[in-house]
């Protein structure tokens, strides 16, 4: 099963949750407040997308003027 990160909107609590796939689209209730106005995180995509290396390699090529 899936690990998913919900961050509840009631009280800003972040916690993880193994959800089916079945259950992924429900909202899941903040174990601390027990709100169940909670909003999936897509935290594992965000962290790929931005990656030092290419900003390293990009003023390399500033050298040729
Ligand atoms: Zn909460």
């Amino acid at each position: 099963m899936p690990l998913y990160e919900y961050r509840c909107k009631s009280c800003g609590q972040l916690f993880e949750k193994m959800v089916s796939f079945s259950q992924s689209s429900k909202t899941q209730e903040c174990p601390v407040c027990k709100s169940p106005d909670t909003s999936k995180q897509m935290s594992t995509f965000a962290s790929k997308g931005s990656s030092p290396a290419a900003a390293s390699s990009c003023s390399s090529t500033g050298r040729f003027t």
